[in-house]
């Protein structure tokens, strides 16, 4: 990093910078309301959230931030839903994974709010350790194969990001609350709203398998584990999961793949739980570890 670019950053560190991955393009630009204060915004390949009812509250909440050079895109829709200039209370990133934070030092740049993640999460998001290489040879489609290529280097957002808070709540999204879902990164957590059974899981599972290119791109539905080229621990992961079931949520917005609800989600996570060797641990890779 050169001293112009640290300095453009104001101390933060942007290593998304530059890293623009042309192939996601083709889903890019879809919004969803899935409920008046649950809006999901696909940014290429992966899911935003904005939280919060533009009809009743200025007080809303930017969960995780997109691909790398996706600042405009999530402006552009931050603006059309609130309102020109408006922007939220916080962002709340579920984990640091590079397409998760791919806007992350440019959004708090230009709105100058704090970022929350759990905080295990934080060596991730300030620069002081990466996550291991993608693994490229876990079994699994074309998306795998080329995850090698993938930013695993940290962001530094220095001092604009702190620890939630430990009681479970969630800064400025009041009925929420945060759980800690690791397995596919150690601090990513999902956040879940007792009221409704709203649940926004990050990638602790997804509605799509995400190994595979094509499904990427038809965004064909099935309920599947944590990306796998990405998840480090399955024993985690898999209690993860089961956490997340056992809330039996109405409606989930999931890091990857459309919003889903009803049986269709229900059905999906348990037999997820009831399969998961089978379903979410691929046959083979680096972080697999399968006893014989
Ligand atoms: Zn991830
Ligand atoms: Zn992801």
């Amino acid at each position: 990093m050169n001293p112009m670019e640290e300095n453009k950053h104001h101390g933060m560190k942007d290593a998304m910078e530059g890293q623009f991955l042309p192939m996601f393009s083709f889903s890019s630009g879809m919004g969803q309301e899935v409920l008046p204060d649950l809006y999901c915004y696909t940014n290429q390949i992966v899911n935003v959230c904005l939280v919060g009812d533009p009809e009743k509250t200025d007080e809303w909440v930017l969960i995780d931030t997109g691909m790398p050079e996706s600042v405009n895109s999530i402006i552009k829709v931050v603006e059309d839903r609130f309102g020109e200039n408006s922007k939220p209370k916080a962002i709340i990133q579920t984990h640091g994974h590079f397409d998760h934070v791919g806007s992350v030092v440019d959004l708090v740049e230009k709105w100058g709010i704090p970022v929350y993640a759990h905080e295990a999460e934080l060596p991730f998001l300030t620069g002081k350790q990466s996550y291991p290489e993608p693994d490229g040879s876990v079994e699994g489609g074309l998306v795998a194969k080329m995850s090698p290529m993938f930013p695993n280097e940290p962001v530094d957002l220095g001092t604009n990001i702190e620890a939630l808070p430990s009681d479970g709540s969630i800064p400025h999204m009041p009925g929420w609350r945060w759980l800690h879902t690791p397995g596919h990164a150690p601090g990513h957590i999902s956040l879940f709203r007792d009221e409704d059974r709203a649940l926004i899981a990050g990638d602790a599972f997804v509605t799509v398998k995400q190994e595979s290119l094509y499904k990427v791109v038809t965004q064909e539905e099935e309920i599947n584990g944590p990306p796998r080229y990405l998840t480090t621990d399955w024993d985690a992961a898999r209690k993860s999961v089961e956490k997340l079931e056992a809330l039996k949520p109405a409606v989930a917005v999931t890091g990857h793949g459309h919003p889903m609800s009803g049986d269709e989600l229900l059905d999906g996570l348990e037999r997820l739980v009831r399969e998961f060797d089978h379903i979410a641990i691929p046959d083979y890779g680096r972080f697999v570890n399968r006893k014989q």
